[in-house]
């Protein structure tokens, strides 16, 4: 158990570092947006809300207003962008990747 960046409560949760997979924000495809004109804590200056630093698989967000996302680690699963309740988060593709074909495109039954 380690304790959660600025608030000295204990968590679940891991620290980012870098692991046999490198760093993991390396291989994301599409990368959170925060748009600080519809984030609560944002907008209230104040540590509220803090939903997608809860959700957080990789504990990557900072419970801070606004809150901040580091991008070595982030692996662009969506989880914060899903559970914001003001929509403040985006999910956007990152510049020169494209997400890997599905195995279901990829099992074709044609031919
Ligand atoms: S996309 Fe996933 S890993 Fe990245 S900040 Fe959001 S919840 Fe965390
Ligand atoms: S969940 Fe959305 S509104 Fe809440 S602190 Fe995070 S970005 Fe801001």
């Amino acid at each position: 158990m380690g304790q959660t960046r600025d608030c000295n409560e204990m968590t679940a949760m891991s620290w980012p570092c870098v692991g046999e997979a490198g760093r993991t924000g390396d291989w994301r495809t599409m990368r959170p947006v925060l748009d600080p004109e519809k984030c609560v804590a944002s907008r209230k200056n104040k540590i509220v809300c803090m939903q997608c630093w809860m959700f957080c698989p990789d504990n990557v967000i900072t419970r801070t207003a606004p809150p901040e996302i580091n991008l070595e680690y982030c692996k662009g699963c969506g989880i914060c962008a899903e559970v914001c309740p003001s929509d403040a988060i985006k999910m956007t593709p990152e510049q020169g990747k494209q997400a890997e074909p599905t195995v279901m495109e990829e099992a074709s039954c044609d031919g």
